[in-house]
């Protein structure tokens, strides 16, 4: 007779998980979520104004793995939609990541000229440098311009979102926005790039739409009385294991919505406030789907720590505390067996969506040439 799969979690790691096993080894796969609808955090819906909001705030895709998106795009048409970020830096609407445009956005343009040629004699162009490394300057220049976006990009943002100063934050989370040596205004530089036409649930609803998958909702890994063959896991692993060596940190995101009568509230879907407030950023879900209406719908968007029964889980924390943490269950984890842990949360990793399916993939295949 054919496995029986449980999946924990409804979000793209199970669901990409889930479709695999129904459609590639013909078996039953259960998928269960604690909350009442799919998607995890990348639960969207449209609302009384046909604006289609990310609950969880702002999702976009992107990706260069081109199995991701192969994978993506059977379950959904794209738009052709790319990313930028406006920041609002001493007052002037601007891109980041920091780039050419950036430089002669905030400057008067003799400065900006000489900072340009300055970073064109040292660094290659289109080279992306994480602040913490743009911050080893020697000219005075350069050092003035290291400095400048380091206090107008980084500090105050960074410590809004996690709390701690730019230092003390795992160097691969700041270097996820980098400073850039391009004329490029782009968030992402990935080749596959775009919002699923319908939506994040949609492409989670088709792929679960399948004959073998059966889906529950409002259900929690305790309510499961009858017996599987394997345990794909994509809840938080501490949970998993009781939280017997302590409680792994998250920070947590907290949205506060609000409803405009005007068509459109800012220049762009994601405006961030690197130096002011205390949201770090303002969402404006319209503009992801080119959504018509007379009204507008904006989320600003607040950072906190995740306390369990309080808020969600957001982002993993990544330091060398938690990683020892996570590696004791991790440890737990490997010794167990036909019990696989994905997910931001299963693998306690600042997973984008396009990470998180391709780990799903790569699973797969490793349980299929098991
Ligand atoms: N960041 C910043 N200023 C910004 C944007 C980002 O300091 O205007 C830093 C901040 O530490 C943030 C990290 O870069 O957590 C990664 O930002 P990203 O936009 O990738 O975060 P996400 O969209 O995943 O929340």
């Amino acid at each position: 007779m054919a496995n029986v799969n449980l999946i924990v979690g409804a979000g793209f790691s199970g669901a990409t998980m889930a479709r695999k096993l129904a459609e590639e080894l013909n078996e039953k796969v259960i998928v269960i979520d604690a909350k009442s609808h799919i998607g995890g955090n990348s639960y969207d819906y449209r609302d009384n104004n046909g604006i289609m909001i990310h609950k969880y705030g702002s999702h976009i895709f992107h990706t260069n793995l081109e199995n991701v998106w192969q994978f993506m795009s059977r379950f959904t048409k794209f738009n052709t939609y790319m990313h930028k970020v406006i920041a609002i830096i001493d007052g002037i609407e601007t891109t980041i990541p920091f780039n050419f445009r950036t430089l002669y956005d905030v400057f008067p343009e003799t400065l900006a000229k000489r900072l340009e040629e300055k970073l064109l004699a040292n660094f290659e162009y289109n080279k992306k440098i994480p602040i913490l490394e743009f911050q080893k300057q020697d000219d005075k220049d350069l050092k003035f311009l290291a400095n400048y976006v380091y206090e107008k990009v980084f500090l105050h943002y960074t410590t809004k979102q996690w709390g701690v100063n730019p230092n003390e934050v795992d160097g691969a989370v700041t270097a996820r926005v980098p400073v850039y040596i391009s004329c490029d205004e782009r968030y992402f530089q990935d080749k596959y790039q775009g919002i699923p036409l319908n939506g994040y649930t949609e492409v989670i609803k088709e792929m679960l739409n399948h004959p073998n998958i059966e889906l529950r909702l409002n259900t929690k890994f305790e309510d499961i009385k009858e017996s599987y063959d394997r345990l794909f896991y994509t809840g938080p692993i501490d949970e998993y294991f009781g939280y017997k060596f302590g409680e792994l940190p998250y920070r947590s995101v907290n949205f506060k919505m609000e409803e405009y009568d005007m068509p459109y509230y800012q220049s762009n879907a994601c405006v961030n406030y690197p130096c002011n407030y205390d949201f770090t950023r303002i969402h404006e879900y319209k503009y992801y789907l080119n959504d018509y209406s007379e009204k507008t719908v904006i989320a600003k968007e607040y950072s906190e720590f995740f306390e369990r029964g309080k808020n969600e889980r957001y982002y993993p924390i990544p330091n060398n505390e938690s990683a020892k943490l996570y590696s004791k269950y991790k440890e737990e984890a490997d010794k167990l067996s036909n019990v696989y842990f994905l997910g931001r949360l299963g693998d306690y990793k600042y997973y984008d969506m396009d990470k998180a399916i391709n780990r799903a993939l790569e699973l797969f295949e490793e349980v299929k040439n098991a």
